[in-house]
């Protein structure tokens, strides 16, 4: 059985069982994206303000405190303020997030990034959520920290609990270029060094972009149906890109149904495809290992 790390998932809302699945699966490590209200299947009425965020950055730093001696899985935690969901007062939460960072339990800021389409119906306008993502990406930048940057998926309101508002149409084929090319203008106006940024849900639109017009890693979440990337696809990525900046994470969220086993049944297609094992070890273990410095 092979190791891997879950470079970014949402785990603190899944129960025991499933952590003793995921552990039993082979995965030794993840990153948790702690801040979005929405993970737990809670219905807001009301826009969610600093207290709330930081019960939803607090709670996970806590588990991850303990969740290696009785899971056996080593978490690590990012911290940020989500576009998915509008958040109130958020440049207090700006001003807090180095102190957050300082814990050995956070390793990244994230996830971040544009998003035209907010759960609960409270819209969020780009303007405002751009100067927010400016802000963090500073702080990452000034803590030589990783930032995690989501991308978007559209999304049909009927489909999610609440409801989603969406401010802008703009063609599937296109649309996560669209914004990811909006969030490397404030990378570049930062500063922040490719390095230290993670494009995540990466698909077939932008994956040719990532590694032609970018250094920034290419996270690839396979185990939400929100995106559904088999693992053929995997195969054929790392054979075509390499495994150098690949990370592959399950973005595991309780709130659409999920694949538990989508990294271990990725791994298995790549063995079975003859991918050499130093190339498998890459893209499921051992970027994410030296990025976040999880210390294995
Ligand atoms: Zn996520």
């Amino acid at each position: 059985m092979h190791s891997y790390i879950d470079s970014h998932n949402h785990m603190q809302a899944l129960s025991w069982d499933d952590w003793e699945l995921l552990g039993m699966s082979g995965m030794v490590g993840a990153v948790l994206s702690c801040g979005n209200p929405h993970v737990y299947r809670e219905i807001w009425e009301e826009v969610p303000g600093p207290e709330e965020i930081r019960r939803f950055w607090e709670n996970p730093i806590r588990l991850a405190r303990v969740s290696e001696e009785k899971h056996f899985i080593r978490l690590k935690c990012a911290v940020g303020i989500s576009a998915m969901t509008r958040v109130r007062d958020w440049p207090q939460l700006v001003k807090l997030l180095p102190r957050y960072l300082q814990d050995p339990h956070v390793v990244a800021v994230g996830e971040v990034g544009l998003d035209p389409g907010q759960y609960f119906g409270f819209t969020w306008p780009l303007a405002d959520q751009a100067r927010c993502l400016e802000a963090q990406m500073r702080v990452a930048a000034d803590a030589g920290k990783p930032l995690i940057l989501h991308t978007p998926t559209p999304k049909k309101s009927q489909d999610f609990l609440g409801g989603v508002a969406t401010q802008e149409a703009i063609p599937p084929e296109r649309f996560r270029l669209h914004y990811l090319q909006q969030d490397l203008e404030i990378v570049e106006r930062v500063g922040l060094e490719h390095r230290l940024l993670v494009i995540d849900h990466v698909d077939a639109t932008i994956i040719d972009f990532v590694h032609k017009e970018t250094r920034a890693w290419c996270a690839l979440s396979i185990g939400s149906e929100l995106r559904p990337i088999p693992p053929q696809q995997v195969v054929e990525w790392v054979q075509h890109y390499g495994p150098d900046r690949i990370l592959l994470n399950s973005d595991h969220i309780p709130y659409r149904s999920t694949d538990l086993l989508a990294i271990p049944k990725a791994i298995r297609a790549m063995r079975r495809a003859g991918i050499p094992p130093e190339h498998i070890r890459k893209v499921a273990f051992a970027n994410a290992n030296q990025l976040f410095g999880f210390g294995f």
